[in-house]
């Protein structure tokens, strides 16, 4: 294994280990070989495997736990990285350079729900859905909702400023991030923003350091919004006989019917036929364009109702081949089953991989890049699959070889192919990543941002965390 540790770092040698043990306790620290490969990787696909190992990982129990590991290592130039869930996707929790993977699941107890308030105030290690299970408890609406919400945790998407299925209507995580607990690199603590639904006083850190995928500070705490909670949630399924009246529906729903869905999610004619293939199942119109998923939702049956007929209408006039409705439990899981089954057969798929982009284009584009997309992929003998969530122009493209044969430079095949990708999405006037994150997708970073923006990015970095420790080698550096 490739030591990627430099020069500017101290290892993680038994002295700092029996070091971290008197901060964390004996069970709070870890160097086992096991543990120190399955705290290394995330989810992204290629993985990481064996590329990136961390020296030891802490476990944290309090504020006061993260703050003293971070000012250790600061004082001892040892890199720290932070972790969640490790559901990211784009490496963001893989420590690049070695040193301390400080994992964050200890810290895992929704704090308060303050009702006059309407917040949930948590620790970053709980699991997203049990968040969304507490607020339902309590009749509210917690509305971040990554796809990843039953496995990835809140401090993750604070850090990833994850998006998922709800941010047409309600927003990224970032929306309902109202205040946070950070702790800096060199250990100190600050607390920014609160139960307020205004301030001004002084920088908006906290949009700052939600996003920042772990390169600033190490968040221990967050103040959520919470909605009143619908009472009542529709889903369509709609097949449409091309991607580009699939896109613009998205616009004529939004515009002509006067209606924010709650979510309106796409899947390509070739996302649809592997789930077939792959679940032994049969979808109405697998051979459609593109097939559409729209959730409205809202607090009484009738005027809800009257927007469903509105959206049908509209699908209709578009060239909609069918508008199915999914009122119950049961139909509206069976439609979800789709969506969720597009992305575990690609999870689980055995074919070699070119790329796997989180590419955003505002919706206004989208037809015009899958214009484009068809001759860019002839072009590098690639072969892909899209789906994600259109209501936003998020497009998840997975891009395989046409016809791999062993022996095949596929690194090299990805990086034109990306190149000549993201030239076309930047002219589109989109970027690198809706909502997985940079991550070690670094070096495409300077298509979509100027030489200035990158240096007021390093600049930034350097005036949190003057010493490079925080999650060092991600984003632009
Ligand atoms: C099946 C599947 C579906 C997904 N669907 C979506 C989706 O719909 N929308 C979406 O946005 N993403 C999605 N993702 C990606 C991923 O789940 C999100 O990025 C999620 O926010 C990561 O959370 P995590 O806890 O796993 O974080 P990790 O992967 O552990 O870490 C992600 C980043 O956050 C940093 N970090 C973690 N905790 C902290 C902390 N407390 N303080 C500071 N930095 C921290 C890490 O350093 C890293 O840079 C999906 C992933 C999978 C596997």
């Amino acid at each position: 294994m490739a030591d990627k540790r430099t020069s500017a770092y101290n290892p993680v040698t038994g002295e700092v280990l029996t070091d971290l043990a008197r901060i964390l306790g004996p069970s709070g620290v870890s160097s086992d070989p096991e543990k120190r490969t399955a705290y290394s990787l995330d989810d992204t696909l290629p993985r990481f495997e064996g590329e990136y190992l961390a020296e030891a990982i802490c476990f944290p129990e309090s504020t006061e736990q993260v703050s003293r590991v971070m000012k250790y290592a600061n004082d001892n130039r040892i890199p720290v990285t932070p972790r969640g869930a490790g559901t990211g996707l784009s490496g963001g929790a893989v420590p690049f350079r070695g040193g301390i993977a400080l994992a964050t699941e200890r810290m895992n107890n929704i704090l308060e729900i303050d009702m006059a308030n309407r917040t949930l105030t948590t620790e970053p290690g709980v699991v997203t859905a049990e968040i969304t299970k507490f607020a339902k408890g309590a009749n509210l609406l917690y509305a971040g909702d990554p796809c990843s919400g039953d496995i990835s945790f809140i401090g993750g998407n604070v850090a990833e400023n994850a998006g998922g299925n709800k941010v047409i209507k309600y927003g990224a995580t970032g929306a309902h991030v109202l205040g946070l607990e950070a702790v800096l690199p060199d250990g100190s603590v600050v607390t920014l923003g609160g139960k307020r639904r205004k301030d001004v006083t002084g920088y908006d850190l906290i949009r700052l350091i939600v996003g920042s995928e772990g390169t600033l500070a190490v968040v221990t705490k967050i103040i959520l919004n919470l909605l009143p909670l619908p009472k009542c949630v529709t889903d369509m399924l709609v097949p449409m006989p091309t991607i580009e009246s699939a896109t613009n529906l998205v616009s004529a729903i939004t515009t002509m019917g006067g209606v924010i869905p709650t979510s309106v999610e796409f899947m390509d004619r070739k996302s649809i036929q592997n789930v077939e293939e792959y679940a032994s199942m049969s979808i109405p119109f697998s051979d459609a364009g593109a097939q559409l998923i729209i959730q409205l939702d809202g607090m009484d049956r009738k005027s809800l109702w009257n927007d469903v007929e509105r959206v049908g209408d509209i699908c209709a006039a578009e060239g909609a081949l069918e508008v199915f409705v999914a009122e119950d439990r049961n139909a509206r899981d069976r439609v979800w089953r789709i969506r969720r089954l597009v992305a575990e057969e690609e999870w689980t798929g055995s074919m070699p991989l070119l790329s796997k982009e989180d590419i955003v284009i505002p919706v206004g584009g989208i037809s015009d890049f899958f214009k484009l997309l068809p001759e860019i992929s002839q072009r590098h003998r690639a072969i892909y699959n899209a789906y994600g969530h259109i209501g936003d122009g998020n497009i998840h493209l997975t891009l395989f070889p046409e016809a791999a044969e062993s022996g095949d430079d596929l690194a090299a095949s990805a990086e034109s192919l990306r190149r000549e990708l993201y030239e076309a999405v930047r002219e589109l006037g989109g970027t690198l990543s809706g909502e997985h994150g940079v991550g070690l997708k670094k070096k495409y970073t300077g298509i979509f941002l100027s030489k200035a923006h990158i240096a007021l990015i390093k600049r930034v970095k350097a005036a949190f965390d003057p010493n490079n420790i925080l999650n060092p080698g991600k984003i632009v550096e």
